[in-house]
């Protein structure tokens, strides 16, 4: 499941360059993940390196986006292939 940044956001910028797929974009009010490119970081770390970086706990798991782990996985070796 690709997360998202909800409105929490204060656009501090502590995400976008810990990313390991670039899925995040710089944007206001609120900075955007690219559900296509976000694996949870599967395929990359342990746990979602986003998520360790904010300091305003706004990134939450994005509802139309359920994948599987194997998924995941998958779509990480697309986007690095
Ligand atoms: Fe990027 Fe990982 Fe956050 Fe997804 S969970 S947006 S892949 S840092």
């Amino acid at each position: 499941m690709a997360l998202m940044i909800n409105e929490d956001c204060t656009a501090c910028d502590a995400c976008e360059p810990v990313c390991p797929n670039t899925a995040i974009t710089a944007a206001r009010p609120i900075y955007l993940i690219d559900p296509m490119k976000c694996t949870e970081c599967v395929g990359a770390e342990d746990e979602p390196q986003c998520r360790l970086a904010c300091p305003s706990d706004c990134i939450v798991q994005n509802p139309d986006f359920a994948e599987t782990q194997d998924e995941l996985m998958e779509k990480y070796r697309q986007l690095h292939a």
